[in-house]
């Protein structure tokens, strides 16, 4: 059955981008919250953000106005029937996320596919009780929605291929890139991602190098956008805390994933970030940060007289880095939790990364990645611990 018209159930932040997304899409889009005043209030941010979106040229205007003319605001659950897709968008609780989808199974019937935006929760879990439960799949979106291009298909133990499939169409249809994640901690991008701030504050306290200087290490010998600590104070370093109490939990709490010391100390301060004004760096009037010189340096790269040229401690900090990624994506390919494509474009579209995880493992090698590990291992501990797929790939290379 072909989907015509999409039921989002939460109007807030991600709510309102996703219908935005569906009614671009050419989708009759139904947004749904619990008081008349929260559907209308994300379904008027949602217009405004067509209109803006024209006005900066990514739709027409025509395209504006008939998307807004798709959207309808809903407050009772039976208004969502006849929408082939469901998508919530409500608060993070699994409590929470089953009732919804209890009640609305009941009030739409068995016909329509349901799908969870959870960032952390086991859709797994949400769908157990659920009638119907192999309709109901994880549909993990990216903030904001209208500009992140990455959509993680989340198959729950017993989501049906007919959901999945149906759900990854509407995804491609709202102009995404879908790919198929297993339902694990944090899915794909957000958990091949956990090196990237992890290995960089574990440096931090070994004292390599301040915050500063890594991130432009990060920057000028790694090629990525963003150092790890300015992305940090971006994200906010008590909502990037509770995602790592949350994968330390769920994954049983291996070593390699524990929250770093340094940052349950800052968040205990109050450095929170940008948005309290103090983080790893200090956020006064004008603090912008200077623009990185052109060093002629061709990252991403781990050659030693390139990287002299940005500091001398960038080797290490880049091989590190690098080590503790290969490790991670060699974990999760073991665990089977995407395909291998599919990780690449999971790190190049959901976290900008110049290289995905597996190009990365490929520069630094299995044999360095694994002799790094064990070297650091030495004085530092189970973190260090390398994956058997890495050392077995280091003992074949
Ligand atoms: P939000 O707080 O901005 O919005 C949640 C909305 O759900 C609110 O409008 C609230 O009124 C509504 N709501 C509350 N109870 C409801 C109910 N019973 N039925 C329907 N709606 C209800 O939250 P958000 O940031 O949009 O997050 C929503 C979900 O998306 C969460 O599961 C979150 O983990 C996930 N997510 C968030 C982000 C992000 O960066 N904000 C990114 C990816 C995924």
């Amino acid at each position: 059955m072909s989907v015509t018209r999409v039921g989002v159930l939460g109007a807030g932040t991600m709510g309102r981008g996703i219908a935005q997304l569906a009614a671009l899409g050419g989708y009759e889009t139904v947004l749904y919250d619990v008081a008349p005043a929260l559907a209308e209030g994300g379904a008027e941010a949602l217009r405004a953000a067509l209109d803006k979106g024209a006005e900066r040229g990514r739709w027409s205007v025509d395209d504006a106005r008939a998307a807004a003319a798709r959207v309808e605001t809903a407050t009772e659950l039976g208004q969502l029937g006849g929408c082939g897709l469901i998508v919530e968008a409500a608060p993070e609780k699994l409590e929470l996320k089953r009732e919804i989808f209890t009640a609305l199974a009941a009030a739409v019937g068995p016909e329509p596919v349901f799908a969870s935006n959870t960032s952390s929760l086991r859709v797994t879990e949400i769908a157990d009780g659920v009638p119907e439960p192999e309709r109901l799949v994880g549909l993990h979106f990216f903030n904001p929605p209208a500009l992140m291009k990455l959509v993680e298909v989340v198959a729950a133990e017993r989501s049906s291929e007919a959901a999945l499939v149906a759900a990854t169409e509407v995804a491609e249809r709202m102009g995404r890139t879908p790919i198929r994640a297993k339902d694990s901690p944090g899915f794909v991008a957000n958990r091949l991602a956990r090196p990237f701030s992890l290995e960089a504050l574990r440096m931090l306290g070994d004292g390599v190098a301040d915050a500063a200087t890594i991130d432009r290490v990060v920057r000028l010998g790694g090629g990525f956008r963003m150092g790890p600590f300015e992305l940090l104070d971006l994200i906010g370093l008590d909502v990037n805390l509770e995602i790592a109490r949350s994968f330390f939990a769920q994954g049983g709490e291996p070593e390699r994933w524990r929250p770093s010391p340094i940052q349950e100390e800052l968040v205990a301060a109050g450095r929170f970030g940008r948005k309290s004004g103090h983080g790893y760096y200090e956020y006064g009037a004008g603090h912008e940060r200077e623009p990185d010189p052109d060093l002629g340096v061709a990252a991403p790269t781990l050659d030693p007289e390139q990287l002299a040229k940005v500091d001398p401690a960038a080797e290490e900090i880049l091989t590190r880095l690098f080590a503790q990624i290969a490790n991670e994506a060699a974990f999760a390919r073991e665990e089977e939790i995407a395909s291998g494509e599919d990780m690449e474009t999971a790190m190049k579209l959901g976290f900008n990364w110049p290289l995905g995880p597996l190009a990365i493992a490929e520069l630094i090698g299995p044999a360095r990645a694994v002799e790094t590990l064990d070297r650091l291992r030495t004085d530092h501990g189970e973190a260090y611990a390398a994956a058997p797929r890495l050392r077995a790939e280091a003992e074949a290379a």
